[in-house]
């Protein structure tokens, strides 16, 4: 099974052995590879649609891996039980919707021991979420995918907390190991938004000045977040996550 870089990343993610159940498995590629590499003895693969899951189940028929995958036809966490799994991963999916999934599978968070969450908007407000529920964001990666960034983050039960805004919306794992595609990432998200600037220039609409407003803001964030990049003394190097044993 040839995954994709990000999902390559996600896998890398994963800890070996025990059982992964990923959520919103789609074509169940990430089951299938970890499962047929030996890193996950066994999975579990869900999924909301029945078009996805019975994808999902020709491809895991198609690998032999019938005894060691098992498909469920489920909204987000709601199919799985408490000790089924001891690790979690949700991917692929805006972070609105990962938050609803998390917070309607409460009765998990106990017992799965990590959380492997890649979500593809709404990041800054997925890790507030995940501090204000009692989470831990032990590391984070990022990976250049078919011209697209994506954040991937190993999360635990634990507390956290991060001095400035900017290590929420950008993550402060990856800033404070000056993460390279950051770095670019964050040079294009500034270009994006000198060229959003120019264009709001000159313009008289209520809207365009609240736009200015949010503008200068995002700016802030994306210089503050560069310029802890290129020096992460003012995020001493130890973690401000802890993990809860
Ligand atoms: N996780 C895979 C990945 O990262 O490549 C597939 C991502 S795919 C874009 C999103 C999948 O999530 C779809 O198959 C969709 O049916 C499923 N999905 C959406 N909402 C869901 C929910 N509430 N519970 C379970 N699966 C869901």
């Amino acid at each position: 099974m040839n995954l994709s870089p990000r999902l390559k990343k996600i896998a890398d993610f994963v800890p070996d052995g025990g059982v992964m159940a990923d959520v919103g498995t789609d074509h169940g590629h990430l089951p299938i590879y970890l499962v047929s590499l030996h890193k996950a003895e066994r999975a579990v693969a869900m999924d909301v649609r029945p078009g996805p899951l019975s994808r999902a189940q020709q491809a895991v028929e198609m690998y032999g891996l019938q005894d060691r995958i098992e498909l469920r036809l489920a909204d987000g966490l709601a199919a799985l039980k408490p000790g089924e799994a001891d690790t979690v991963v949700i991917a692929g999916m805006g972070g609105g919707l990962i938050r609803k999934i998390m917070g309607e599978g409460k009765h998990m968070w106990d017992s799965v021991g990590h959380w492997i969450l890649s979500p593809q908007s709404e990041i800054g407000e997925t890790r507030h979420w995940l501090e204000e529920h009692g989470f831990s964001i032990l590391k984070e990666d990022m990976v250049l995918d078919a011209g697209k960034y994506y954040v991937i983050m190993d999360v635990v039960r634990g507390t956290m907390h991060y001095d400035h805004e900017y290590e929420y919306t950008f993550g402060q794992d990856l800033i404070r190991r000056k993460h390279p595609l950051l770095k670019e990432f964050l040079e294009q998200e500034q270009a994006k938004l000198q060229v959003l600037r120019e264009k709001l220039d000159g313009q008289e609409s209520e809207r365009s000045r609240t736009r200015l407003l949010e503008l200068d803001r995002e700016e802030e964030l994306v210089r503050s977040a560069l310029k802890a990049t290129e020096n992460t003394d003012n995020i001493d190097n130890k973690r401000h996550t802890d993990k809860v044993e």
